[in-house]
This record gives C-alpha cells, sequence and structure tokens, in this order.
C-alpha cells in the first residue's frame, strides 16, 4: 500500500499536470471502483477548474471551482499516469511496481492543461469521491484523523499525550491513524529504527506520570519527520529526473534501513547486529534488537 510520501510525490507529480486547470472531460471506465462512483461524478467534474491539490494523510483532495473536493485514495494498488505533449510518466515512487495494463484504466481526466491523468487500479481498493468542501469535517474517511506528522500539530508533547497510558506496543501506536495520520508499516519501522527504539516497547513509556514527552518521545518525533522527508525528497528527485528525461518514470527502490532488510546488517554506527523480521499484529515488523530499545 503506497505511504504518505508515496501519495505526495504522487500530489507533487500531477500538480502542474492539474492545478489552476479545468477538467474539460471526465472519462469512467465502470461504475465502481472499491465504492460504487457517485451518479453525478462526471457531471460534477466536468468544465470544473482545479484551484488546488492538497493532501490529508494518505488521501488527495483536489479543490473545485464549484466548491467540491474530489476526494482521491489509491488503495492497495492505484495509480496516476500523465500524458502531456512531452512524454507520459507515473508520479510517485513505490516500493511495489505499478500497473501497467491499460484494461485497468478506470477514470480519465482531460485538462486543459493538454494533459490527460489517467487512474489505474487493477486490484480496485482505490477510490474517489466528490463532497461539498463545507462538509469536510464530517467527512468520514477524514474524520478522526490525527496529526499530519510532517505539520505542526505533530510534536513530542502532543504524541506522549496521545500514548500515555496506553499498553499497546510502540509499533500499535503509531499505526493508529488517530495518533498520528498516514504512517504505515514502512515508515514506523523505519522511524523506529532511526529512533532506537523497540517496537515492541510500551507506547505509554513515551510520557511522563504527569503525561510529558519523554526523551524517547522527542527522539521519536524526530524521526519520523526525518524519515518521511527523507523519502519525499527522494520522490521529488524522481519527478526532476523524468522532466529532465521526459521518459517514464522508473520505479527505484527506496534505501530503507531497517524495512525488507531481514539478516542483513544493521546500518547504525557501531551495532554490528542484524536485522529481524516478526510478525506484530498481523503485519512483519522489521528491527534490530542490539540498537533498538
Ligand atoms: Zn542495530
Amino acid at each position: 500500500m503506497p505511504e504518505l510520501p508515496e501519495v505526495e510525490t504522487v500530489r507533487l507529480g500531477l500538480t502542474p499536470a492539474m492545478e489552476g486547470f479545468r477538467i474539460a472531460r471526465a472519462v469512467t471506465n465502470r461504475d465502481d471502483l472499491r465504492f460504487p462512483l457517485q451518479k453525478d461524478f462526471v457531471a460534477r467534474l466536468t468544465g470544473q477548474t482545479v484551484t488546488g491539490l492538497g493532501r490529508r494523510a494518505k488521501y488527495l483532495l483536489a479543490d473545485l471551482a464549484s466548491g467540491d473536493v474530489l476526494l482521491m485514495h489509491l488503495g492497495m494498488s492505484g495509480s496516476f499516469r500523465v500524458v502531456a505533449a512531452d512524454g507520459a510518466h507515473t508520479p510517485g515512487e513505490f516500493h511495489h511496481p505499478r500497473s501497467e495494463d491499460r484494461t485497468h484504466d478506470h477514470v480519465v481526466f482531460d485538462m486543459s492543461s493538454g494533459a490527460r491523468v489517467i487512474f489505474n487500479d487493477p486490484r480496485r481498493f482505490g477510490f474517489m469521491k466528490i463532497f461539498p468542501r463545507a462538509e469536510i469535517d464530517d467527512e468520514p474517511h477524514l474524520k478522526g484523523l490525527g496529526p499530519e506528522p510532517l505539520g505542526n500539530a505533530f510534536d513530542a508533547v502532543m504524541l506522549a499525550r496521545a500514548c500515555a497510558g496506553k499498553q499497546t506496543s510502540l509499533k500499535a501506536a503509531l499505526l493508529d491513524q488517530r495518533v498520528v495520520a498516514g504512517l504505515g508499516n514502512i515508515y514506523v519501522c523505519e522511524a523506529l529504527w532511526r529512533a532506537h527504539l523497540s517496537p515492541k516497547r510500551k507506547a505509554a513509556t513515551l510520557a511522563s506520570r504527569k503525561d510529558e514527552p519523554t526523551d524517547h518521545a522527542l527522539r521519536l518525533t524526530d524521526a519520523i519527520r526525518a524519515v518521511l522527508g527523507d523519502a519525499i525528497k527522494a520522490g521529488g528527485s524522481s519527478l526532476r529526473d523524468h522532466r529532465q528525461t521526459s521518459g517514464e518514470l522508473g520505479y527505484f527502490q527506496h534505501s530503507f534501513a531497517a524495512y525488507d532488510r531481514e539478516g542483513e546488517r544493521c546500518r547504525t554506527d557501531g551495532c554490528g547486529g542484524a536485522v529481524k523480521r516478526f510478525v506484530q499484529n498481523g503485519r512483519s515488523t522489521f528491527w534490530c534488537s542490539g540498537c533498538q530499545k
């Protein structure tokens, strides 16, 4: 499943094709993605200028001149392809390759920029939904989401408060979208490794008796911001590379420090341990017992 940095990279890649431009034509090649598309889906998009393309957690939010918002989610296997005068590319940087099979092109936007934006999703866990911007606080997909990990509302004080008294593991707490929005398995593993904190540690240890942030909470918030920031930077440079070559955007593998490195040497200076894997809450956790305490 694409995580926050991938979605942010997709947003950055779609922005030049969509933002400030009109959806001249919208085409749906089927009636449903994960959920049925709204009956007035095409009508509410056609002729509308995209005034802004934002992101909340792993949701893309296209603001339309009408006051509607088009919410888009990539699900497990969704991707966007941009076909423009200078070639075609798939913005984003994904751990798993995206589908090239055109039979899974489900939604197409012809933009007044001249670009064609195509949503492809073989497994159809992705979805799109239109709602009035004025009702965004009641939108079920967005309601209850915790703060953005790269936003100002997310800090050690907030994280400590959210974890105070929690007997669950640190890993489970960070995957809880009410605690912090948009973090998934990969970047939780990476952040815990970078903060030298065990994924098995109790979430409650981020807070002192007075619910104040411990040193662990400070380290962890710094690590979360750093791993996401680095991944977005890497994704952004993949977009720049594309613009230089005008070719199909390659799927380069991100160099993870812990994730998917079972049995390999830990990269912490002076650690000498090896990355291990175990299943935690049904997901693979990758970590180093030598330096993550
Ligand atoms: Zn280590």
